[in-house]
């Protein structure tokens, strides 16, 4: 495969006529990847080895009031039912008045890891005592930051092991997620501990595990406007409340739980143009803080209301990365007109809350239709005289007609016997 020898730095025109040289695709394939990269010039801007660009279908999450304001919220996702799902569960919500959402901090976190500590109580207290020095470090590294009213805030030293150390630097990053800028930040500080303390340091990179950038998404919903079909509002409630319980206790069920949060936060990600990785790493991980992995969001009843929450960390940018260069980007933040970062993170979290409960709503509703439709139908067959293996036969034949009664049942269990 010689031909794809310093591929990266061969022009987009080459890199697909590599393709052809070296049989790996027809010229017909080859008009296809040419035909899906709409604009390839940003495509090459973006990312290395460049050679189409990969669509994914995007629609408009609806009924999302948040804070009493209403938005049109971009998703981005190849899975259906997902934007049916968060507009269906925003909509529930928008009926009880809508979501309540808070951006409680927005910082970012840095590491720098130092090895090879023979004391690491002792080095704990000389770099906390030389914190000072290292935060103008971190200033001076990325002074623009501070201008804007951001920058480093704290210092923390924690011991990993006998001879591991992380110094956390505690980083406000205004509007952008601040990975560069953090990175930018912590090169410097390494390198002052290196030089100034003598220490040995193995790495430095910000923390995806943003526990300094989180945002509650809440609703309250009266019970009674839950109701469905044969269903009572509160039945359904106190369902979503045990689906809810079940998955703090369960990780089986915490996983599924939240990746069905996920769904519609990863699509709400993407149409906003930031690190989705990023996100996702900071949520899951946050599932897991205190050791066990759970359910991210929480349900209960309290008086007549099902009381939904979910508090993650979403540290999302307003700028920075690909979001000032994908001009549909632009046009996402246009059609939700957030005013700034914690104005999209609220957006987000609430999106995660809806989709919740639409899934949990679903779940408990129709898996419990089924349910019902099941055991009427199995009383059907008894009540008609059908025993043992007949009574599965019966429900079989039953279940494809449009009229399940008594006088349908009997004629299905006289053809079998007969
Ligand atoms: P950028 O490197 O694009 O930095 C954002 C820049 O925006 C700032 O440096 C700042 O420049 C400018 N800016 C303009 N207005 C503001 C404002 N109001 N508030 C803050 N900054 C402003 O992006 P990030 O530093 O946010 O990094 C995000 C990128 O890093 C993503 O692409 C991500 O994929 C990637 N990344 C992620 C990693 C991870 O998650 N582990 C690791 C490495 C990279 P100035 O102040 O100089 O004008």
């Amino acid at each position: 495969m010689k031909g794809f020898e310093k591929y990266y730095r061969k022009s987009w025109p080459e890199r697909l006529s590599v393709l052809e040289h070296e049989n790996k695709l027809t010229k017909t394939e080859i008009q296809q990847l040419e035909k899906s990269a709409l604009a390839p010039e940003l495509g090459e801007t973006q990312i290395e080895n460049f050679i189409t660009q990969f669509s994914l279908p995007e629609g408009l999450g609806l009924n999302f009031v948040i804070n009493g304001k209403e938005y049109l919220v971009p998703m981005v996702t190849e899975e259906p039912s997902v934007i049916a799902g968060a507009s269906h569960g925003a909509a529930i919500v928008k009926k009880a008045g809508g979501f309540t959402a808070e951006s409680e901090q927005r910082a970012m976190r840095g590491q720098v890891i130092i090895e090879n500590v023979s004391n690491v109580a002792e080095l704990k207290k000389e770099i906390e005592d030389f914190a000072p020095a290292l935060l103008q470090t971190a200033i001076e590294a990325h002074p623009s930051i501070v201008k804007r009213g951001g920058g480093p805030l704290q210092l923390v030293v924690r011991v990993l092991d006998h001879d591991l150390l992380s110094v956390d630097m505690i980083i406000d990053t205004k509007e952008a997620m601040g990975a560069n800028m953090i990175n930018t930040m912590l090169e410097a500080v390494a390198a002052k501990l290196r030089s100034d303390l003598q220490v040995d340091v193995l790495m430095a990179i910000l923390s995806n595990f943003t526990t300094e950038c989180l945002v509650t998404a809440s609703c309250e919903i009266p019970v009674e406007s839950l109701a469905k079909e044969n269903l009572s509002g509160k039945e359904i409630a106190q369902k979503i409340v045990q689906a809810s319980r079940v998955a703090q206790l369960d990780p089986y069920r915490a996983t599924t739980h939240n990746k069905g949060i996920m769904n519609g936060i990863d699509a709400a990600v993407i149409a906003s143009g930031n690190d989705w990785r990023a996100i996702e790493a900071a949520i899951q991980s946050y599932a897991a803080k205190d050791g066990h992995y759970r359910g991210l969001s929480t349900w209960q009843i309290k008086g007549e209301q099902l009381v939904g929450q979910l508090r993650i960390p979403v540290p999302v940018g307003s700028v920075g990365g690909s979001i000032g260069l994908v001009p549909l980007v632009q046009l996402n933040s246009t059609l939700r007109q957030e005013q700034d970062a914690r104005e999209l993170e609220n957006i987000i979290a609430s999106v995660g809350l809806a989709q919740n409960l639409a899934a949990l709503y679903a779940l408990v509703t129709d898996g419990i239709q089924k349910g019902h439709m099941n055991l009427q139908m199995k009383s059907l067959a008894a009540s008609v005289g059908a025993s043992g293996a007949e009574v599965s036969q019966v429900i079989k034949r039953l279940k494809k007609l449009p009229q399940q009664d008594a006088a349908a049942a009997k004629k299905i269990l006289y053809e079998i016997r007969n």
